[in-house]
């Protein structure tokens, strides 16, 4: 398509986690399949600038771009779903519009006018909206929080005004609501709908589309009762279902003709989508040949938003092998022996994602040797891989007072430890720190490459190139000045930065399937490409349970 970019704004209703971003990345990717070229920008009402320093308890995981943003959890369904590498420019929230305002203000920008919600605030959501349309047919905005929300309003007032300023035909609110079933009555409740509907309204906003998330499909009755009530056409009317899988999602919107409705709106033409590949992952999912159980062991163990991309990451390993995933997941700081670390014997690979902060250290690192010592398929990832090499010099290589200086400052063997000076390959400059920056220091995020240096090795065989780039997000590495000794004994650096100033991989040989990289694999990983080392890890966990 050429010509104007064309908006869609997706707004929820009623209640929160009604899958608002799912939604969002599933009609990007219908659009997608039509040979459209897709955009998606999250706008986050909350006041963190970032939500980088929030906590995952609360806010889920923190998703890191190739350009080191770190950015709300929906980002990540938006590159599993559409072919898009988002930035810094497609996640806004309340905290970097009002700072972006407050520095024009400081800077003179307004010539001493008063600087009001409308229309500076308003039109800096705009402007932010606009910032990356370039060769972009359709841009999907979706804003956050719920339709009430005070926090919101200014968000969807510049949505509102937005339209005005580019067309009727070149944007439309999409509007994603609740329909509950009430057991006792037997039927479905359109009320909290009407209501939510009501509430847009009296902002300004008629949504064009309606979305309904619900566990079964809506009646024709049914549809024609909300749309009577929210002023708008029957077959403007569709039902989100429920569904067991969320890669199902798109196909189900398909089969309710949500895609073909959305650019009659818009009036963009296009050919039928393609949308065979996504219909043979959905059929490999549901014909599993074989189980797979992996252990993650970590700290935020009981909430599975915190780790999102991971689980998908497994997950995309799991479909390539053919397998159904079974997840277990493992408080660390419950292990304190080898003793506990056996109820790990069950699982047919064990993963130590990444973290932060010392609490269950000790119970990874036991979760790591039993992995090693009972040949049980490892991955380890950026904690995970650190702790892999603590491990591995207190256990193997006899430093038995080896530790990150991360939880032992003044441990008297760091392995792993905050480098003091490094080239920086992003901004080809040396980078430095201060024993002052020893808490605050700045992380290592986003994209960086990596060589792969060994054609022996399992990264090798996982990745078959020479040059990869992958996202990053911490602060301490490995140290060098450790590397001649843990080689000797057998741990082996098959990933190192361009310089090889940093160790990217370590793998053990004498092992069926042990590696832990410093970067985070998972979130490159997509359903229709797997990523390499999900892919491997997942064969190996299959190949020991067969033997
Ligand atoms: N806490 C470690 C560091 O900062 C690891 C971070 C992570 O796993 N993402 O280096």
């Amino acid at each position: 398509m050429t010509g104007k970019t064309k908006y869609i704004f997706v707004t929820g209703g009623v209640l929160s986690s009604l899958g608002k971003g799912l939604a969002s990345a599933s009609i990007g990717m219908l659009l997608e399949s039509r040979g459209l070229n897709v955009s998606l920008i999250k706008l986050d009402p909350y006041i963190n600038v970032d939500p980088g320093t929030m906590n995952p308890f609360q806010h889920g995981e923190v998703f890191v771009t190739d350009d080191g943003t770190e950015t709300d959890l929906d980002l990540g369904h938006y590159e599993r779903f559409v072919n898009v590498r988002l930035t810094a420019d497609h996640n806004f929230t309340t905290g970097k519009i009002y700072n972006s305002v407050i520095t024009k203000e400081r800077r003179g920008d307004y010539l001493g006018g008063t600087v009001q919600v409308i229309p500076h605030i308003t039109d800096e959501i705009k402007n932010s909206i606009k910032l990356r349309t370039e060769d972009v047919d359709i841009v999907i905005v979706e804003i956050g929080g719920t339709i009430g929300d005070i926090e919101s309003l200014p968000f969807l007032e510049a949505i509102r005004q937005f339209r005005f300023d580019v067309g009727r035909e070149n944007a439309i609110y999409i509007h994603l609501t609740f329909v509950p079933y009430i057991p006792t009555a037997g039927e479905v409740k359109t009320k909290p709908t009407q209501h939510s509907v009501k509430e847009l309204r009296s902002i300004g906003i008629q949504p064009d589309i309606l979305l309904c998330r619900t566990g079964r499909f809506l009646s024709d009755d049914i549809k024609a009762k909300i749309a009577l009530f929210c002023n708008l056409s029957q077959d403007a009317v569709f039902t989100a279902k429920d569904v067991d899988c969320i890669y199902e999602v798109p196909l189900i919107y398909h089969q309710e003709g949500l895609d073909q409705k959305i650019l009659e709106q818009l009036n963009v033409w296009t050919g039928s989508p393609h949308l065979d590949a996504w219909r043979a992952l959905m059929d490999k999912v549901k014909h599993p040949a074989a189980t797979v159980k992996i252990a993650v062991v970590g700290k935020y163990t009981d909430l599975t938003e915190s780790y999102k991309s991971l689980n998908e990451a497994l997950f995309h390993g799991s479909v390539a092998n053919d397998a159904n995933l079974d997840l277990m997941f493992v408080d660390s700081s419950t292990i304190h022996t080898q003793k506990d670390a056996a109820m790990l014997g069950d699982a047919d690979g064990i993963l130590v994602p990444g973290g932060f902060g010392s609490r269950g250290v000790e119970g990874k690192i036991l979760a790591i040797q039993y992995a090693r010592e009972h040949a049980i398929p490892f991955l380890g990832i950026c904690l995970g891989m650190q702790l892999a090499v603590v491990e591995f010099a207190r256990h193997v290589a006899g430093i038995k007072t080896a530790h990150s200086s991360e939880f032992d400052q003044d441990a008297a063997d760091p392995v792993i430890y905050l480098m003091r000076e490094w080239f920086d390959e992003k901004t080809q400059t040396v980078e430095r720190r201060d024993a002052d920056s020893e808490k605050g220091g700045t992380m290592r995020l986003g994209a960086y490459p990596c060589k792969l240096v060994d054609k022996d090795s399992r990264a090798w065989k996982a990745y078959r190139t020479e040059n990869i780039f992958e996202r990053h997000r911490h602060r301490y590495e490995f140290n060098n000045g450790y590397l001649k000794k843990l080689e000797d004994r057998g741990l082996r650096f098959t990933g190192l930065s361009p310089k090889e100033d940093l160790v990217e991989i370590v793998e053990i040989t004498d092992h069926p399937w042990f590696l832990g990289c410093q970067f985070h694999p998972e979130f490159k990983s997509r359903p229709l490409e797997p990523h390499p080392l999900f892919r491997e890890f997942i064969r190996a966990a299959l190949f020991k349970k067969d033997n």
